[in-house]
């Protein structure tokens, strides 16, 4: 059983995993500052680094005091260029290069494209940009071996970067049949999330799902990238189909205008906070920390922004991945992000949210769900509650809770140990995992006892119970109990 650690901040911390960060110190390290869910980037190494790097956070995360879930990011139908080495290259102003389909590794003079199409789908004048974006080359002459091209603004270029040639002329599916192989070992091998890179509508994930289904394979819950125009304008339906969301302001300021992403984040993280959809806000949060010491005012204001806008999560990439102070990087973002909540005004958001009624909510279970959640936000703050305690077997109770930014404390009490780690991702959410039960009073107060023992709630408390009574026909929340602890 799992015992409980809170911390002073309630929005929640994805890591991403690499060579800077695997050693079983490093990742302790990480949970001990904060790490909620640690991200495992499919798009660099081959099925064996990600099996065994899967096997180092497994064996990180077991010994942690509290759920700390794991996010396999499949690389969708991005186009890399070959290896840059570690060190990389850089590029300057004015320079030419040429570009050729292949996989061998690309210098400052020649960079391969992992994309047999290349010489077919781009043209004279395009626009090519490369990693995230900010190095672009202009396209000068197509041949029949070869693209020339001229460097339109230079930076360095590592590892293998992505290549973002003109998109409408691109015939790339996702999922990619790699993708459906890869989240297939990925789920056998037991990770909680699978982010499914450059969703354009919901298909897109059905076809994750009954890859999985069958393989025989439960399907771990589902993050959907936003990181195209598409995406966005067929927000809803994927919201409707995802178990998560991420902002991949990477991509996303590469397929939109750049000075479109602050406003498409706010529309996104609305939406999902909405529907009870966890998000994550992710890439260059504090990009300048792979390196530095310290972050950027400006990276300090964009982290901030993210918690008033009301994500669930921020997230780090290379600043964990490849960066000189990966567990630094974390104690950074948890103060950021603490301090931030301080100034959020969680107190209106519960006022402002409608109800959400979703496709598949023929038995109205999600509206009574919503409802009586709605009555315990209002509720807490009536009576002062110092807790909110949801009794949830799939978790969406605690989603439906924190879709109110309640002040008082948010802990899911589950039997399942795999929605205590999914609840890692959701805002505010302390996950416990409380035994089976013969009736929904036992269910109470064993969950209240759990509180009190966890130091979340004292005697003299008032704390809120939402549960589900079996009698009731509803299969899933339909009482609220009031406890004052004695
Ligand atoms: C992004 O584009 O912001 C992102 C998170 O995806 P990736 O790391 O695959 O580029």
């Amino acid at each position: 059983m799992h015992t409980l650690q809170p911390k002073n901040h309630r929005t929640k911390i994805v890591a991403t995993v690499g060579p800077a960060s695997d050693a079983h110190q490093t990742l302790a390290g990480l949970i001990n500052a904060g790490v909620d869910v640690f991200r495992l980037n499919l798009s660099h190494g081959g099925l064996d680094d990600h099996l065994d790097r899967l096997a180092r956070v497994q064996g990180a995360r077991n010994s942690a005091t509290r759920p700390v879930a794991i996010l396999a990011d499949l690389p969708g139908p991005k186009i890399r260029a070959g290896s840059f080495g570690e060190t990389g290259v850089v590029v300057v102003p004015g320079q030419e290069l040429v570009l050729t389909p292949g996989s061998e590794p690309s210098d400052s003079t020649q960079i391969n494209v992992e994309y047999a199409g290349l010489l077919t789908d781009v043209a004279v004048g395009d626009r090519v940009a490369l990693g995230d974006g900010d190095i672009t080359l202009g396209i000068t002459e197509v041949g029949d071996t070869q693209v020339r091209a001229v460097v339109r603004t230079g930076g360095r270029l590592r590892g293998k970067p992505g290549v973002h040639l003109p998109g409408d002329r691109l015939q790339l599916a996702t999922p990619t049949d790699e993708d459906l192989v890869l989240a297939v070992e990925m789920a056998r091998a037991g990770v909680d999330f699978l982010a499914v890179s450059f969703v354009r509508r919901a298909a897109d994930l059905q076809k994750v799902r009954a890859a999985l289904n069958a393989a025989g394979l439960a399907c771990p819950a589902l993050v959907a990238k936003i990181e195209t125009r598409g995406a966005v304008d067929d927000l809803a339906s994927i919201i409707e189909e995802a178990d998560a969301v991420m902002v991949a302001r990477g991509d996303l300021g590469i397929d939109c205008p750049l000075e479109d992403v602050p406003h498409l984040q706010k529309r996104i993280i609305r939406a999902c906070v909405a529907a009870g959809v966890p998000v994550i806000t992710a890439t260059q949060m504090l990009e300048s920390m792979v390196r530095a010491p310290a972050p950027t005012r400006a990276e300090v204001s964009d982290v901030a922004n993210a918690v008033f806008d009301g994500t669930d999560a921020v997230m780090l990439s290379g600043e964990t991945a490849i960066g000189d102070h990966p567990v630094l990087v974390i104690e950074t973002m948890g103060r950021i992000v603490q301090s931030a909540e301080q100034e959020a005004q969680y107190q209106q958001w519960g006022s402002r949210l409608g109800r959400v009624q979703r496709r598949n909510d023929s038995e109205g279970e999600l509206l009574v769900t919503q409802s009586l959640t709605k009555a315990a936000w209002q509720a807490a703050i009536d009576v002062n509650a110092r807790a909110i305690v949801c009794c949830t077997v799939t978790g969406r109770t605690a989603r439906a809770m924190a879709r109110f930014r309640p002040l008082a404390t948010l802990v899911a009490a589950t039997p399942d140990t795999s929605v205590a780690r999914r609840l890692a991702l959701v805002w505010g959410a302390i996950p416990i995992t409380v035994g089976t039960y013969r009736s929904t009073d036992e269910l109470v107060w064993q969950s209240v006892e759990r509180v009190v023992q966890a130091g979340l709630a004292a005697p003299s408390d008032h704390v809120l119970v939402l549960a589900g009574d079996p009698l009731s026909g509803y299969g899933s929340t339909d009482v609220m109990r009031v406890v004052r602890v004695r």
